[in-house]
């Protein structure tokens, strides 16, 4: 019986796999549905391009992060970024973050921003949901034409039902005297926000760090082996190949409403219906390969209004060369859905319009396409309702009495970067360690 059965192959569950065997923890196995591992970091290639699942750019904070993708794919192979994005509305680009550069805009729409920020209420209420915590620190008119509707497009979802929770910490702050700056001249954007600059591997795609870190695994990956039931009594996993594994310690990194829907079920259930409560957006991500070069500076570009299909369009080419044949240009646009809300079918008409707008506004043709490939992301934002708030701790603690231990950005239903996932394999694996050497 392996001491260890991992769930999933992305960057949290070779996390885990990586640091439980540098441990000494050997009998290990990794159960990838997939026919390649990677999750979220493979990259996909086409007549020359390459495209990831949307942009995936290494913001490092930990210096043990930063050690891990030098020993597995060496840093010397990533370049060092400065962002170049921006918000396009009202046919005007202005530089992210909104809030210090409304420079350029309509005069209606810079005054009700000033004037927003300024009469905000400096009195710190209960804040509940996102859009009173957008309220509190921007103030109303940065809310109707940038946080409403572009985390609501982001999320295919109301903004006054998210938590307060909701990415609030990655929105760079602002003072009064950057607002009007920002409303007067065009301001410098340099080094605001986590993202201002960012690593991303110089060829192949962010698959690069994957295949770096599969050369220092042992473990086995059972590839197109998809798990899809858990019985947590008998501590034991089936496959969709009829295969099962008995396990001591389960790692499952795999979305966790598919896991609570994979677990056995016991007349007091305390999983029954938790799926249900459990929202997230499905994605689309098309990219497309174009013969000729855009003009388009930028690495990406936030989309909040309407009129166009996609939220956000970011340029492969602009991120690295080495994305798109010489003299050549690559794109990708995202597009959002609740997938059980909305069918993916429905999404068709979108997504043709999107291919029509991202291509003239690159200033191209559709005669210019060359390469076309559309990703699709079941699970790609969790959405931070008031439910998720008050039952997430209590549904992992759950799963931990029965040794499963859901993690990564999926498995712990939270909104987290590859740092992080990265965290997350360090944090369980440690946490095994611990209880073997407690004698669990
Ligand atoms: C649109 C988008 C953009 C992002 N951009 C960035 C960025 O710029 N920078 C950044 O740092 N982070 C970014 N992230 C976050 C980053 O992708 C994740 O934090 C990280 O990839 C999560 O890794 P994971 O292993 O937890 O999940 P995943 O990569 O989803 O891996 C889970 C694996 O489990 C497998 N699996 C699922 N169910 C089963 C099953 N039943 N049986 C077997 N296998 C199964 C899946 O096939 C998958 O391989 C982005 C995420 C998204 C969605």
């Amino acid at each position: 019986m392996p001491d260890v059965v991992i769930v999933g192959a992305g960057l949290t569950g070779l996390s885990a796999a990586y640091h439980l065997e540098q441990q000494g923890v050997r009998d290990i196995l990794i159960c990838e549905q997939e026919e390649r591992p990677g999750g979220l970091l493979r990259s996909h290639t086409d007549q020359g391009y390459t495209f990831d699942y949307t942009g995936h750019f290494l913001h490092i904070s930990n210096p043990a992060f930063r050690q891990f993708i030098d020993d597995c794919a060496g840093l010397s192979f990533f370049g060092s970024i400065e962002r170049k994005s921006a918000i396009f509305m009202h046919n005007v680009h202005v530089p992210y973050p909104i809030q210090m550069h409304l420079y350029g805009l309509p005069a209606e729409v810079i005054y009700e921003c000033v004037m927003g920020y300024l009469q905000r209420s400096s009195r710190k209420k209960k804040i509940d949901s996102f859009y009173d915590w957008a309220l509190f620190y921007f103030g109303a008119g940065f809310v109707k034409h940038f946080f409403d509707p572009y985390n609501a497009r982001l999320l295919s979802w109301p903004i006054k039902k998210l938590h307060a929770g909701w990415t609030g910490r990655f929105v760079p702050q602002t003072t009064v005297q950057q607002v009007v700056r920002g409303a007067l001249v065009p301001a410098d954007a340099t080094g605001v926000g986590y993202n201002s600059s960012f690593l991303y591997p110089q060829r192949g795609g962010i698959e690069v760090l994957i295949k770096g870190l599969l050369s220092r695994i042992t473990s086995p990956v059972y590839t197109t082996t998809k798990v899809v039931k858990i019985d947590q009594q008998k501590k034991c996993i089936y496959c969709a190949d009829g295969k099962s594994y008995t396990y001591r310690h389960l790692i499952t990194t795999a979305p966790l409403d598919t896991t609570v829907q994979a677990l056995a079920r016991s007349p007091h259930d305390a999983f029954a219906g938790v799926a249900r409560q459990l929202w997230c957006s499905s994605l689309i991500n098309i990219n497309i390969g174009y013969a000729r070069q855009t003009a388009q500076p930028y690495h990406w570009v936030y989309f909040p209004q309407p009129t166009y299909a996609f939220y956000r369009l970011g340029v492969w080419n602009n991120i690295s060369k080495h994305l798109a044949p010489a003299g050549t240009s690559s794109v990708y646009v995202e597009l959002s859905y609740q997938a059980r809300k909305t069918k993916r079918s429905a999404m068709q008409g979108a997504c043709e319009q999107a291919i029509e707008q991202a291509t003239s506004y690159l200033g191209l043709t559709a005669q210019d396409i060359v390469s076309q490939v559309t990703l699709e992301l079941p699970h790609a934002y969790v959405t931070y309702t008031p439910w998720r708030a008050r039952h997430l701790a209590g549904l992992l603690s759950a799963l931990k009495e029965h040794d499963i231990y859901s993690v990564g950005r999926f498995g712990e239903w939270k909104y987290s970067s590859m740092q992080e996932a990265f965290e997350d394999g360090y944090a369980v694996a440690a946490h095994i360690v611990a209880r073997r050497k407690g004698g669990h």
